[in-house]
């Protein structure tokens, strides 16, 4: 019904088939606005026919009549486009009212405030729909009604509205040169027409442009009878969230304003009570309310957000629709559903946001001992931000050139504020509730989000905010709490806060795993980091980089003295000595991986990247011979300067290193390998990992990898001979070079595993290193040269075309060979699809993606 009726009117027309409490209506369908636009922009007069039929069956229905003073129909003339724009477009409220009308309804409802504020804000909303008179002109009306509100009403208010309605007429008169229609049929017809026009005003196109709608989808329009929320204490009106929008949680949430039109509530002028202050005012209404919003959860399948009015302890529901809501609360709420039966696991999947694993998504807890707290407004969108403050959007499209993150601090967000949200780290407004338009396309974004932060003046003509006695001025850093709603001066530093304490999370990998038959692992280096990581229910270690132990510092001079050894008793006596504090890691290892997969890799970097630095060196040697040209350490300093340079290589990328090091200068391997499987001795069968995988890096040729596997398979025992203790181990070969990926049927048949390297395979292929690319890859990807890093989204036309072969090679010689992938690109949703064609048998991810990579896996798996 949609693509006819738009979002709004098909909601409403579902919402009517299933006995919610609706005002009765119809719709001028989207085909009517097709044919208004694509023609002479007027009215066409058949559909004009066909609205003055559908008002007759309205009038008879509600036993009231369009523009009579008897008992007046008044109408509410709503935009309903066909994919939801919340605030973008326009809304004309309490249609077909009139002075002479005013004056009855103020009679038949004893009620001259509510008339003649009716009467003000149809004045307001058609000049500024249908006329353009800008809003800031209306002004005065909101500070009377707010005064109404606050309970200081007077004999004096009524009187004071009417005076505002007889300003508003002025002005109207004024800026349009014409009086305020008094026909209702007129206003009528010429609000359609607005409501359809404003479909092409600059926010709406913007708000199109930022969220992919097509232009030319279009939209219909809702007519419907008013219900009143401003008739006194037992009417209001205001907007609630059937789970909430921000954590996911299974709550009521939302905002509520007594004795209001509703305009306020989603316009975000005024700031709203919390829902739950309504179930001590009206209860019997709460208990209703809560009823409709669980069966429009279960019915629409989905979190909804539901804007209502209750007239004189009457509920109506006005609109329902799925609710924008964070990536945190997408997760939750779709693992909910699918526990509590109402969609299917793959449908949770599927609606889950990958970027909850982004990074600036873990900035929930900020750490606060450091900073100033200046002000408390109401939290609405999860997660902090820092930055400078901006009271204009000038100023934070200026702050945006300059790289600089900011905050828009504003009296009042407007939904015409998104075009400026994308450029912004975070929103802070004085005025406004958390279901106000503004804070909805907020929490669309994932933008932190601070409203009705009351405590805050914003003094433009001085550039500055004041937070009681503390001034902040333009440009200054604030912090906001979009968690807490509280608000910070300086920059907050944040602290990560884990994703998997959500137990909904856990359960949603789970599912993803279950779906998708490549298995994830993660690269991990340390035993600290294999704990912490494997505490994610992760499938085991994919890589290991031995390399990294030589970095610290006892490894490293002892590695060096090994390097630069004269002779080969110096140097077993080093290597002897790193086997000691090898074997000693490589315990920790073991433990910490027992029970899952470990795939060790040996020493793969080149030897260079060991030794002193060279310019070092000389500066050292210079400095020394201009203090003492006779000083003792000269000549050692000159030997080790001869003994780096003879390790040196004029490329040691593809140099000396890997299979080839195994082979010409086996033992720093062998010191490896021996103390590896030393201490497997050491530890007990169950603190064992049940698959260990000795990783071969580096290899160009198969009788590399013979001579080697032939290598390990005699040394393992011996080193084992003396003790009791497990040998079993796999061979796993690196795919890590061009030429290797082009034999990998050879090297298939020599290994139990392949493991493809996508960092080095790029290198290769594209003949750059990841270091290089800053000076000339930025102004490729803005001429289009390319479209990303193919350090970051995998190069699948290159590289990918040779993964692509070597695994084809590799599973023709070697159908059952397991094949695996590693490297940053793990992450890459094009990676990850190549690897799905190819069937891979399982991807090692770094740590940071290893959860995403698992998501998208399970999705792609689930049809997403
Ligand atoms: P938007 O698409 O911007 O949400 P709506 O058509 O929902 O615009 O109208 C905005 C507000 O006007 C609603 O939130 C509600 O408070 C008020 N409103 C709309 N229709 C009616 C009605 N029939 N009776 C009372 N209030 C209404
Ligand atoms: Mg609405």
């Amino acid at each position: 019904m949609k693509p006819l009726l738009g979002g709004k009117g098909a909601g409403l027309a579902e919402m009517r088939r299933l006995g919610i409490p609706t005002l009765p209506g119809f719709v001028v369908t989207v085909d009517a606005w097709k044919s208004y636009t694509s023609g002479s922009w007027s009215m066409k007069a058949e559909v004009w026919t066909a609205v003055k039929e559908a008002l007759a069956a309205l009038e008879h229905e509600t036993n009231k009549t369009f523009g009579s003073s008897a008992d007046p129909l008044l109408l509410s003339v709503r935009s309903s486009p066909i994919v939801s724009m919340p605030g973008q477009l326009r809304t004309v409220l309490n249609v077909g009212l009139n002075e002479d009308l005013a004056d009855s309804l103020a009679e038949r409802y004893s009620n001259p405030s509510f008339a003649c504020s009716a009467l003000a804000r149809l004045i307001e909303m058609y000049g500024e729909t249908v006329h353009a008179i800008p809003k800031a002109r209306f002004g005065a009306l909101q500070e009377e009604q707010s005064k109404v509100r606050a309970g200081t009403e007077t004999p004096t208010s009524a009187e004071r509205l009417r005076e505002t309605v007889a300003a508003f007429l002025t002005l109207f008169n004024e800026e349009t040169g014409e009086p305020f229609p008094q026909d209702a049929y007129l206003q009528l017809e010429r609000s359609i027409a607005a409501v359809f026009n404003s479909w092409f005003s600059e926010p709406a196109r913007s708000y199109r442009s930022l969220h992919d709608i097509p232009d030319d989808q279009g939209m219909a329009v809702v007519v419907q009878q008013m219900a009143f929320g401003n008739m006194g204490p037992r009417s209001g009106s205001g907007v609630v969230f059937s789970r909430n929008p921000a954590t996911g949680e299974k709550e009521l949430y939302g905002e509520y304003l007594p004795n209001s039109q509703g305009e306020e509530v989603v316009g975000g002028s005024v700031t709203p009570q919390d829902v739950s202050e309504l179930a001590q005012e009206l209860p019997e209404v709460y208990d209703r309310l809560e009823e409709v919003c669980s069966l429009l959860g279960r019915h629409f399948r989905d979190v909804q957000d539901v804007e209502f009015t209750v007239e004189e302890g009457q509920l109506w529901v006005l609109q329902t629709r799925s609710a924008k809501r964070t990536p945190l609360a997408s997760m939750r709420a779709a693992v909910d559903m699918a526990e509590e039966g109402l969609i299917p696991r793959r449908e949770a999947l599927r609606r889950v946001d990958p970027v909850l694993f982004d990074e600036e998504l873990h900035i929930t807890s900020p750490d606060t001992s450091s900073v100033q707290l200046l002000a408390h407004g109401i939290q609405c969108s999860p997660g902090a931000a820092r930055g400078r403050v901006a009271l204009s959007r000038e100023e934070a499209q200026a702050l945006k050139r300059k790289g600089r993150p900011a905050i828009l601090v504003t009296r009042q967000a407007s939904a015409d504020d998104a075009a400026i949200m994308p450029l912004v780290a975070g929103v802070l407004t004085q005025r406004g509730g958390a279901t106000s338009h503004a804070a909805v396309v907020a929490r669309g974004l994932g933008k932190p989000c601070v409203v009705g932060c009351e405590g805050m003046e914003i003094d433009e003509d001085h550039s500055l905010v004041r937070f009681g006695e503390v001034t902040i001025v333009q440009g200054d850093e604030i912090s906001i709490d979009g968690s807490t709603g509280r608000v910070y001066k300086g920059g907050l530093e944040y602290v990560s806060s884990d994703l998997l304490e959500y137990e909904q999370l856990r359960t949603l990998l789970d599912w993803a795993d279950e779906a998708s038959t490549m298995r994830v692992f993660v690269e991990a280096n340390t035993a600290a980091e294999i704990d912490e990581f494997l505490s994610w229910d992760l499938a085991g270690v994919g890589l290991c980089r031995t390399e990294r132990m030589y970095y610290d510092e006892d490894f490293l001079g002892i590695f060096r003295e090994a390097l630069l050894a004269d002779s080969e008793s110096e140097m077993d006596t080093a290597l002897g000595e790193l086997g000691r504090l090898h074997r000693e890691e490589f315990r920790g290892l073991l433990r910490a991986a027992r029970g899952t997969r470990l795939t060790v890799r040996l020493l793969d970097a080149p030897l260079d990247h060991f030794l002193a630095p060279r310019d070092a060196l000389v500066t050292e040697l210079a400095e020394l011979r201009a203090q003492h040209p006779w000083n003792e350490h000269i000549g050692h300093r000159e030997e080790t300067l001869r003994a780096v340079d003879a390790v040196r290589q004029a490329n040691p990328a593809y140099g000396f290193r890997g299979a080839r090091l195994g082979i010409a200068s086996p033992k720093i391997w062998q010191a490896q390998i021996e103390s590896l499987f030393g201490a497997a001795t050491d530890l007990e069968a169950k603190e064992l990992p049940d698959d260990l995988v000795i990783l071969i890096p580096f290899l160009t040729h198969a009788g590399e990898l013979q001579h080697l596997v032939d290598w390990v398979r005699d040394l393992v025992p011996s080193t084992l001979g003396k003790t009791k203790g497990s040998h079993v181990y796999r061979v796993g070969a690196g795919i890590d070079t061009l030429r290797a990926a082009l034999v990998a049927d050879q090297i298939a048949s020599l290994a139990d595993l392949l493991c493809i390297d996508t960092d080095l395979l790029t290198n290769t292929v594209l003949a750059l290193d990841r270091e290089d690319t800053g000076r000339f890859l930025p102004d490729y990807v803005n001429r289009n040269i390319l479209t990303a890093s193919p350090f970051s989204t995998l190069d699948v036309e290159g590289v990918g075309s040779l993964i692509r072969l070597a695994v084809v090679r590799a599973r023709e010689a070697e159908p059952k060979v397991e094949i695996g992938a590693c490297g940053s690109h793990s992450r890459d949703p094009n990676a990850l699809s190549l690897y799905r064609e190819l069937s891979l048998d399982y991807v090692c991810c770094p740590a940071p993606q290893v959860l995403k990579a698992r998501l998208i896996l399970g999705q792609a798996a689930a049809g997403a």
